[in-house]
């Protein structure tokens, strides 16, 4: 990511913030400094989201209510994006409206189907401050609409309704990290 180097290689790995905790449901700052804090930090990100093997990571699941998210994750044609945007926008969202099984790091071992549109456009900026554009589609849209969410104090299972609803929320009351 910087010099070369490989996301997360250099970072530490953070305690994540499960369903429960206040921050989660907080909608996260716009980020405003961008200096080398903000690099540490994305870098922690990196490392914990590979630590957890996720495919995503809001800075409010380490426990910082900025507007930052990470991601390595796949398409529905198997190509790989990595990258990071802070101060995220969800510009576009069409295409079809797929429901399809969607977890989370700060709900381990669960998961739901979730409807998201299938093809999104985001725009940020980087760690830098340069202007950023992500285009996603398929299982990477997902991705992305997920950590968009998460900025604004969303969860997936806020999306998720009737029967399959019930369950996982049924999940999360047995859930031995659940309180
Ligand atoms: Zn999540």
């Amino acid at each position: 990511m910087r010099h070369g180097s490989i996301p997360g290689a250099r970072g530490r790995v953070l305690p994540l913030t499960l369903l429960g905790d206040p921050v989660l449901r907080t909608p996260c700052e716009e980020i405003t400094e961008f200096g080398p804090q903000l690099a540490r930090l994305v870098e922690d990100m990196f490392s914990t989201m590979y630590a957890a093997r996720g495919v995503g990571l809001a800075a409010n699941q380490v426990g910082k209510s900025l507007r930052v998210f990470v991601y390595d994750c796949p398409d529905d044609d198997e190509r790989r994006h990595v990258g990071h945007v802070v101060n995220p926008r969800l510009v576009e969202a069409g295409g079809v409206v797929l429901r399809g099984p969607e977890g989370c790091l700060s709900l381990p071992g669960l998961e739901a189907g979730t409807e998201r549109y299938d093809e999104v456009v985001v725009e940020g900026v980087t760690l830098d401050g340069a202007p950023v554009r992500v285009r996603g589609s398929g299982w990477f849209a997902r991705c992305l609409q997920h950590e968009c969410d998460h900025l604004d104090g969303g969860l997936y299972v806020d999306r998720v309704v009737g029967w399959r609803r019930r369950k996982v929320m049924w999940q999360v009351g047995r859930a031995a990290w659940a309180r």
